[in-house]
């Protein structure tokens, strides 16, 4: 009696053990997609899981790639994109025992870099050899920008005047477009630096009401041997008039919020009125990515000259000063220079619609933002000294 009852609370006992250790178990992760985007400077591997993805290890170096290993994760068939599996790149998955091993073969490799981007997403950056390594360089002068007398200067400065022609952009509340107001500034931008800066060439990307391609833009900028490149564009929400009010200034990198992910994407629409919008097709989020890789030498520069906008708007205007952002801007994809868009102020809002439209505004913008250029100017002159 006494043993078979002892053999009913074992029993009993190793069902409650048992419960517990599943119910402690988490669920596999099933790995749903893994896609690369591929440039010359990087390869960008996304792996994006269909839950939480709990834990992932460093990548492992192996003769003709790298190996990855994720514990407890599942793969579906069909997640490897076909472009993680165009050569050079090949990615394999099988599962051992419990862990996910993901083999990639790739070109000879410098650095593979794995972080997350958000819960989902692993982003593994690949960087061929000979190539500098991911971390962003100590403010880099990148060697174009080195004069014969190797000297840095901010000798040709590039304002992009956003939109025109049959691309109105943005209608305010007031009946103004915002390729009017972006062309005014810019104007008179060139006319300032003129006065505080006459030895720096000004190069415009328009300087009347056409339509230019948004990849023409840095490409006038690039050819021209730009040191610095601006784009100037006003904001505006959907449903007018709206309270949302103020300038921003945003640099070029994957958009952290819905927010900025909003502007990038209504500015992105100018496509639309290009003939051919096959060269954008590709710009996916990891595009974007790639891109920013590209201009890893530029980002604290551009980065500091988004904050020398932002403080000398704030300081000379009353538009309210929303800070430096940051989001995939096609526009500035393809600058060999440090970049930056502005977002004047909101064509949306009546009280900044009203002041983007009149002389006394665009001269107090474009007066603030010369300056701004002078400072950064100033700023990087001394940097150089030291
Ligand atoms: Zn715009």
């Amino acid at each position: 009696m006494t043993s078979r009852r002892s053999v009913v609370v074992r029993w009993v006992l190793s069902l409650c053990t048992m419960t517990l250790i599943i119910g402690m178990q988490q669920p596999p992760t099933s790995i749903s997609l893994i896609r690369a985007a591929v440039s010359p400077d990087s390869t960008v591997l996304r792996i994006r899981a269909a839950s939480t993805l709990t834990g992932f290890q460093r990548p492992e170096r192996v003769p003709g790639g790298f190996v990855l290993r994720l514990p407890g994760a599942t793969i579906e068939n069909d997640a490897i994109d076909s472009s993680a599996s165009a050569a050079p790149l090949r990615v394999d998955a099988k599962r051992i025992r419990d862990i996910l091993v993901l083999t990639v073969r790739c070109a000879p490799t410098d650095s593979v870099v794995l972080r997350r981007d958000g819960q989902r997403d692993l982003l593994c950056v690949i960087q061929p050899k000979k190539t500098e390594k991911i971390e962003e360089p100590e403010d880099v002068i990148p060697r174009h920008q080195t004069g014969s007398r190797g000297k840095w200067s901010l000798d040709v400065i590039v304002i992009d005047a956003g939109h025109g022609g049959k691309d109105v952009g943005a209608e305010g509340v007031n009946g103004t477009f915002e390729k009017d107001v972006t062309l005014a500034i810019a104007k008179l931008i060139r006319a300032r630096l003129a006065e505080i800066m006459p030895s720096t060439k000004v190069v415009m990307t328009r300087d009347s009401d056409v339509f230019i391609e948004l990849f023409r833009r840095t490409q006038i900028a690039n050819d021209a041997g730009g040191k610095l490149f601006l784009s100037i564009h006003c904001n505006s929400m959907p449903m007018k008039p709206h309270p949302a009010h103020g300038c921003e200034t945003y640099i070029l990198r994957p958009g952290r919020n819905d927010d900025a992910a909003r502007v990038a994407s209504r500015e992105n629409a100018s496509v639309k009125f290009e003939q051919s919008q096959r060269r954008y097709e590709g710009m996916t989020e990891d595009q974007i990515i790639v891109a920013t890789i590209a201009q890893r030498s530029f980002v604290r520069l551009s980065e500091s000259f988004a904050a020398a906008i932002q403080s000398e708007v704030n300081d000379d205007t009353p538009l309210a000063d929303r800070g430096v952002s940051q989001a995939g801007f096609f526009v500035l994809v393809g600058a060999a220079m440090p970049n930056v868009l502005i977002e004047t102020g909101f064509l949306s809002n009546r009280s900044d619609a009203e002041y983007l439209a009149s002389q006394k505004g665009q001269a107090a913008i474009a007066g603030s933002i010369a300056s701004a250029i002078r400072s950064y100017a100033a700023s990087y002159q001394r940097s150089l000294s030291h």
